[in-house]
């Protein structure tokens, strides 16, 4: 499941000829999973530059013999800061208008940049033009993604029999990132989120020494890296059996989460997905404990576009790969999310992570 060195040089070519419509020259891109897309490279320090001419990854010799190996376009190992030497080469090449990525230079790097250019360079700002490309999953991406998301269903999988009373959420946080490693992924995505009890009313709680007592809400949200790309999931169990109140709590969930399942298809606006969700927990007097949006991209990196949230109004498009994880959060009882990833198909969406959504009772 390599990606081909043909694959990348396309990749290079579509975005090159998305500058070229911003009457841009060059483009150099800073963002790592970026570059990672468009010449293979997977190192922690490295400039690209797309040009007519030739494209050329910048990188220090730290990386040389990595990127010789992997990346598709030409590269350039120097001592000296890469920006500067990118400087150089645009300068060379007598490239007047280029294309930097807004959202991943830092103001003292654009400076550097800047200073080390002559004033008839002119430095435009670009928005995610690389990853509005990277928002449409090749079979192959979508692949990569599949066998993601099975490893991390096998690694909760394999975790859920160290549930119980005493155990503490920093343990499974760990065994579940050990089970990923152990399954073969790169390794995890995030750090996995293990929340007992009312911990679980925090969306993003952070695992602890909290121990699992009898009663306890569980809510697992975990997803690995496999061959650069990322999964996610969330699961909630129950610690003993669940009061009546848990239950209606979970049910309304799950309706929530099949409701945006149905309404994920081509041509609908990712705003729709939200307000299915959204619609049903209204009806069970939720709406108010619902704190996120219904899903986000994801591929390279754990967050990616289309937001699925109530101000989205890109449409959905066969080959995006998004989350479904309606959640809902009450101070005194906990909360409940379950999320699924999901590849939009033409005529709906199939779901990645099959792992079971009945409420296990440990
Ligand atoms: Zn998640
Ligand atoms: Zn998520």
């Amino acid at each position: 499941l390599n990606t081909s060195r043909e694959t990348y040089l396309e990749r290079q070519q579509r975005a090159l000829a998305a500058a070229a419509s911003l009457k841009l020259d060059a483009l150099l891109v800073s963002s790592l999973p970026n570059i990672r897309y468009l010449t293979g490279f997977t190192g922690d320090n490295a400039l690209l530059l797309l040009e007519p001419f030739q494209n050329i990854l910048f990188t220090d010799p730290r990386f040389l013999f990595q990127a010789q190996q992997e990346s598709a376009c030409r590269v350039r190992s120097v001592r000296r800061p890469l920006l500067r030497d990118a400087a150089a080469w645009i300068h060379r090449r007598k490239l007047r208008r280029v294309g930097i990525e807004q959202h991943h230079l830092t103001y003292a790097q654009f400076r550097q940049l800047d200073g080390s250019l002559p004033d008839a360079v002119e430095l435009l700002p670009t928005e995610r033009l690389v990853e509005s490309l990277r928002t449409i999953k090749s079979p192959d991406e979508i692949a990569l993604i599949r066998q993601s998301a099975l490893l991390t269903c096998q690694a909760l999988e394999q975790t859920l029999p160290l549930l119980r009373p005493g155990v503490s959420e920093s343990d499974i946080a760990a065994e579940l990132v050990y089970r990923m490693r152990k399954l073969g992924a790169d390794g995890p995505a995030f750090d996995p989120i293990v929340a007992f009890g009312r911990n679980s009313a925090l969306p993003h709680a952070r695992p602890g020494a909290n121990q699992l007592k009898r009663k306890d809400i569980i809510l697992i949200d975990c997803g690995a890296f496999h061959h650069g790309y990322a999964s996610d999931l969330t699961r909630v169990f129950f610690c003993g059996t669940p009061p009546t109140a848990v239950r209606n709590l979970h049910k309304a969930v799950v309706e929530a989460q099949k409701a945006a399942l149905d309404a994920a298809r081509p041509g609908v606006r990712a705003s729709r997905v939200d307000q299915a969700a959204r619609r049903v927990l209204r009806q069970y007097g939720l709406a108010q404990a619902f704190l996120h949006a219904t899903g986000h991209g994801l591929g390279l990196e754990i967050h990616e576009f289309p937001r699925l949230g109530a101000s989205e109004r890109s449409r959905l498009e066969p080959g995006m790969a998004v989350t479904i994880e309606p959640g809902v959060y009450l101070q005194e009882s906990g909360g409940i999310r379950i999320e699924d990833t999901v590849v939009i198909r033409e005529n709906g969406c199939d779901v990645l992570t099959p792992a079971s959504k009945e409420l296990v009772i440990i």
